[in-house]
């Protein structure tokens, strides 16, 4: 599904940001990103939403390789990705439902059809009741459920999700993972990024850990293997 070959990022001034890192991550597969502030964890993530070109080395999403995406096709390659962030980017002045269907009006969809994804998608995070609320009248951990499923209105196969669990409590944070658990059981490929080792010990996932830019492990390890490590 992802498939990283010896990829190199250099950003413009000189900082090598990535380097030689390759992975997979198999369809259907869920898996934590880690490593200490500065470690590379967005870059690889915007490499893979094509934000980002990889200086050298090969980018697979599902055995298409990124370096022959040409810049018309990048909306659609964009579609099978759902980005979650960790400021969840929700615009403060349209309802929950407004946000929600944004990724849809700009595909243009039915406003039949927007109704009824918008509905099943704030069913799936537990917000069915909210959907004409503003943001600020939800609590942090509700907005980034909104946030979650403006993600995963159009389905994408693949969900990644950078920090998602930054600015919640540690109950929250697990109520948020739970939730990219139900995602990852029908079939989702999902990537979090996140320095939350807590989080990761108490999950058990396989979990890539990046420093200064080299993936140095990549399995399950528990939270103080990882803390060692990096
Ligand atoms: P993380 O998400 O793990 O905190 P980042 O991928 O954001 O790490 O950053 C990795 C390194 O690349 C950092 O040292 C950062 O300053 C640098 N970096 C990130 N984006 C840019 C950019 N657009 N231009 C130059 N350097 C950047």
């Amino acid at each position: 599904m992802i498939s990283f070959n010896q990829v190199n990022k250099t950003y413009s001034g000189g900082f090598l940001a990535l380097k030689n890192v390759s992975f997979n991550l198999a369809a259907g597969e869920m898996a934590f990103l880690t490593g200490h502030s500065g470690a590379g964890k967005s870059t690889l993530l915007k490499l893979i939403s094509l934000m980002e070109k990889p200086s050298s080395g090969s980018i697979q999403i599902n055995n298409t390789d990124l370096a022959k995406v040409g810049y018309k096709q990048v909306p659609f390659m964009r579609r099978k990705i759902g980005m979650i962030f960790q400021n969840h980017n929700l615009l403060m002045d349209r309802t929950v439902f407004d946000n929600v269907s944004l990724p849809l009006i700009i595909e243009g969809y039915s406003p039949k059809e927007i109704r009824k994804r918008v509905e099943a998608a704030l069913e799936k995070v537990h917000l069915s009741d909210k959907q004409k609320c503003y943001p600020k009248m939800l609590s942090g951990g509700e907005q980034q459920r909104v946030g979650i499923a403006r993600a995963v209105v159009n389905k994408p196969p693949i969900l990644l999700a950078d920090e998602p669990t930054g600015n919640l409590d540690p109950k929250l944070s697990l109520d948020i993972i739970r939730l990219f658990e139900e995602f990852n059981a029908v079939g989702t490929s999902v990537l979090i990024a996140t320095h939350d080792l807590g989080l990761i010990a108490r999950m058990k996932y396989r979990t890539l850990t990046l420093k200064s830019g080299t993936m140095i492990t990549d399995g399950i390890v528990d939270g103080l293997t990882t803390d060692e490590a990096m």
